[in-house]
């Protein structure tokens, strides 16, 4: 016996405008669509869901750390901080409530949303905390400032060596300033307090709880590698996800772990409902906001520097040749148009495996002959469109005039035939779906309300379909996510408008009333 959903409006998503009056689920499956009368004929239905509103199915974020976006819930949030003077009474509050010698780990500072847009110096952090260890990781995560209590638990002083494809800042005078990017954030990681495993659990609750209240059913996440090792997260996937928890989760593995990962005996082709394995990780380069993406030409807000590539061109061949000989894709982090470029040039001589895709996490500043050359191989891209509205228009301070012009170009994607999926980056982004398609059609930077290179705006279904369709094809599960259709999981989002029928400026005002998984309803406002 089943159920009948029917009373709102259905957009199955199989095409532009398609809509239906009712779906029959049973067993976690739409069995059938169509009118609720018709149906009741059909099929013997146990319970009627009579809804208002507009369902669409399930929401998917084609990247995210649900770890790190559980932690960044559970932890000290920044994010807000208009100001250093509040982000400093913020930790001073905070710092109060600890243990003798805990740990302050705080997450998501960005000194651009300030006045005086300069990172916190650890001399200012030793003032309000010099007995306790701090840690306050920047909102793109590729760059951290600790306090001196921290540099010095982790053995770190002047003479410290980089670690390659890292920074460590340096004041005038040669004496550290706390912060450390990209690759030389390990130097303090490595000392910071491990997760048990109770601990990620109750992350992973936590995170996939809110994911579910933005109407996002599954996500292709990559946390493996950060947590104290491969069989303790994976275990803490598998007590949380599709168990205690309605959801599905697409696991990528990150190379440091994917050793690890076969020899437990698992692979990619292993697939599952609920939770399974995606492509090998790999990061390529840093990001924007800390100069570290790597461009094919100097930083034109500081021309001493291009970025920062993480592997040697010889390492990056031999990881990608590795996940190869493991028959896997490959998910690779690349901002700047060189990283991307740099990718290119290798997948062109191993392509992604028979069958499978590799990713290209992120793309963001681009070229027209890079565009080119990724619509002859077997690539996806995973893009965050939130990014425009939250990277404009310092991004064009970054990169300058030229580069800019064609970078961010969502359109000029999918014009060209490249698959796109939609993602959020949790914990760098707000994970919401609804602010990721109202950026994809608005494309309005939050910081002046400006509207930034128009040409490349999608249409609304186009933005729906980054985060239903298109991470469903992404991962080989079109025929059975992503719409709704006879086949298909019964995992519907209900919103309290209608995206097709409200202006583009009114989108980002869209609610979540309600959220189901496999039939089950696992979110009601
Ligand atoms: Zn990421």
């Amino acid at each position: 016996m089943g159920n009948l959903w029917y009373g709102g409006t259905i957009y199955t998503m199989e095409e532009e405008g398609h809509r239906v009056n009712a779906i029959y689920e049973n067993d976690g499956k739409i069995m059938a669509v169509g009118e609720p009368n018709v149906l009741r004929e059909q099929y013997p239905i146990e319970q009627e869901f009579k809804f208002d509103g507009v369902m669409l199915p399930g929401f998917i974020d084609s990247h995210l750390h649900i770890i790190g976006h559980g932690e960044r819930l559970l932890r000290l949030d920044l994010t807000y901080s208009q100001s250093r003077e509040e982000l400093l009474k913020q930790i001073e509050t905070k710092v109060k409530q600890l243990e003798p010698g805990e740990w302050l780990v705080a997450e998501g500072f960005n000194e651009n949303n300030w006045d005086n847009p300069k990172v916190i110096h650890r001399n200012e952090l030793d003032a309000i905390s010099p007995e306790h260890p701090v840690v306050l990781t920047r909102v793109c995560r590729h760059a951290l400032v600790a306090n001196s209590k921290a540099i010095e638990i982790a053995g770190i002083h002047n003479q410290t060596t980089t670690p390659e494809g890292g920074v460590i800042e340096y004041d005038e005078d040669g004496g550290l300033t706390g912060y450390f990017l990209d690759q030389a954030q390990e130097l303090i990681k490595e000392y910071m307090p491990e997760a048990d495993q109770a601990y990620l659990e109750k992350t992973i609750n936590t995170s996939v709880n809110d994911l579910l209240s933005h109407g996002i059913v599954s996500g292709h996440t990559e946390d493996l590698a950060y947590y104290g090792g491969f069989q303790k997260t994976y275990e803490a996937y598998q007590n949380t996800v599709g168990t205690i928890n309605n959801f599905r989760a697409h696991l990528l593995v990150h190379h440091e772990v994917v050793d690890d990962f076969k020899q437990a005996g698992y692979n990619t082709d292993q697939r599952d409902d609920w939770l399974e394995f995606g492509a090998m990780k790999i990061f390529s380069d840093g990001a924007l906001g800390g100069r570290t993406a790597y461009l094919s030409q100097p930083y034109a807000d500081d021309p001493t520097t291009k970025g920062v590539l993480i592997h040697s061109d010889e390492e990056l061949y031999d990881l990608i040749k590795k996940a190869r000989a493991y028959n896997m894709a490959i998910a690779v982090h690349a901002i700047g148009d060189a990283a991307v470029e740099i990718i290119v040039e290798i997948l062109e001589e191993i392509p992604a495996p028979e069958g499978k895709y590799d990713r290209i996490i992120h793309a963001q500043i681009m070229r027209p002959d890079i565009i080119k050359r990724l619509t002859q191989l077997p690539v996806i891209l995973d893009i965050q469109p939130t990014f425009v509205s939250s990277d404009f228009p310092w991004a064009i301070d970054r990169v300058g005039q030229d580069l800019i012009e064609t970078s961010y170009p969502w359109k000029t994607f999918i014009r060209e035939g490249i698959l796109c999926a939609g993602g959020s980056d949790a914990p760098i982004e707000e994970v919401a779906p609804i602010r990721g398609i109202s950026a994809a059609v608005n494309r309005q930077s939050s910081f002046d309300g400006n509207v930034y290179l128009p040409e490349e705006s999608l249409t609304v279904f186009e933005a729906i379909s980054l985060y239903t369709t298109k991470p469903a094809m992404v991962i080989g599960k079109e025929d059975r996510q992503g719409k709704l259709k006879p086949g298909f999981f019964a995992d519907f989002v209900i919103l309290d408008q209608d995206p097709f029928e409200i202006s583009a400026s009114d989108l980002e005002r869209v609610e979540v009333k309600q959220t189901v998984v496999g039939g089950h309803p696992v979110y009601n406002k």
